[in-house]
């Protein structure tokens, strides 16, 4: 056998009927049936198994067809920055790995072709998880990934990034309440870690719910791959790798974090154009203005100020703005500790500063 939870020992690793022999990695894809033309519709999934016994991890990305990062983040875990396998800039020394890594680069792959974040059916699939056998064609691609993939895994990392019209400074989303989800999290080693369930049928609150501490990774902006945002996400992952002893690493962690319960969004009170003043990453002051509205022909409306004194994790991108739109996610923070947070590196053990706002995470 050797398909299931805490595998290892040195046996094979099984996978849709393929076996995968100790420090190996193998291609694998998992079924859906065909497409429109008779063309075989599958999912690609990348499986590295280690020499060692060890748990299972998988990642997951491009769930939303259009955010790329993790995707990215995924081709430089199995192939490095050549891109070429089996390489010395390798992430991963397979004869090294302690368990067993299972990576799925792009699981809506239509979506992905089609440059967007739903299934060719419009559904998000990452609101219809543990899926249906039997259901519509986006519950049977959540049904394959959680049946066949998910299930078998004792952790699991979903990479995101923002929606197209929004960017996100890189932090994780985990359940604050789930201490196995929360060592994930901080191993990660963002320096804002955000409290959050996660939707209901998402993937990350469906696969928690099964016992499978899960945590996500929301990083830069959709339809790109940003480098900055990519490298933060490869960093983590080996992190997590690193704590859950699946590889040996000194894990560099920020000397501050900052674990946010809630945070707040300054909103355009009116519509028109945008033009930000700050950028995801960057501390405000309170009442300092982060961006100008003008009319149709440039001409400044107003100005949007900063509710409160903090670090901006999300902002708009998309200039076209109407009342009550969200424009920046600001998470109180003093500029002197967003400034070690950034500048300063712990070996284990970071200072953590608790931020209870006024809104909830999934309101924007
Ligand atoms: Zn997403």
């Amino acid at each position: 056998m050797g398909f299931g939870r805490y595998v290892g020992d040195m046996e094979s690793f099984h996978f849709e009927g393929v076996e995968i022999l100790p420090g190996t990695g193998a291609e694998v894809s998992l079924s859906l049936g065909d497409g429109p033309t008779g063309n075989p519709r599958s999912i690609p999934v990348y499986i590295i198994h280690g020499t060692n016994p060890g748990p299972v991890l998988t990642l997951t990305a491009g769930i939303h067809g259009d955010e790329l990062n993790g995707v990215s983040v995924v081709h430089h875990l199995i192939h490095g920055d050549d891109h070429i396998a089996d390489t010395e800039d390798d992430a991963i020394a397979k004869e090294k790995l302690s368990g067993t890594l299972i990576c799925v680069p792009v699981v809506n792959i239509e979506g992905m072709l089609l440059e967007q974040r739903a299934a060719p059916d419009n559904k998000d699939i990452n609101r219809l998880f543990p899926g249906k056998e039997n259901g519509n064609q986006s519950q049977r691609i959540a049904y394959a990934l959680f049946e066949r993939v998910v299930k078998y895994s004792d952790y699991l990392i979903d990479l995101h990034s923002a929606p197209h019209s929004r960017t996100n400074l890189p932090h994780v989303r985990a359940n604050f309440d789930d201490k196995d989800c929360m060592k994930l999290a901080r191993a990660f080693g963002t320096q804002i870690i955000l409290h959050s369930v996660g939707p209901k049928g998402s993937l990350r609150r469906t696969a928690v719910s099964e016992g499978i501490p899960t945590i996500l990774l929301e990083a830069g902006t959709a339809h790109r791959f940003e480098m900055d945002a990519v490298y933060c996400g490869i960093e983590g992952v080996l992190n997590v790798m690193g704590k859950l002893g699946m590889i040996e690493r000194k894990n560099r962690l920020p000397a501050v974090r900052l674990l946010v319960r809630k945070s707040k969004w300054a909103r355009a009170e009116s519509g028109g154009l945008l033009y930000a003043l700050v950028q995801a990453g960057d501390h405000v002051e309170k009442g300092q203005k982060i961006a100008l509205v003008t009319d149709p022909l440039g001409a400044q409306t107003h100005t949007i100020e900063s509710p409160r004194t903090g670090v901006i994790v999300g902002m708009a991108l998309n200039p076209l703005i109407r009342a009550g739109d969200p424009i920046a996610n600001i998470v109180v923070c003093s500029a002197a500790k967003w400034k070690r947070a950034q500048s300063e590196t712990s070996p284990e053990d970071p200072e953590e500063e608790a931020i209870d706002d006024e809104e909830a995470l999934d309101d924007a």
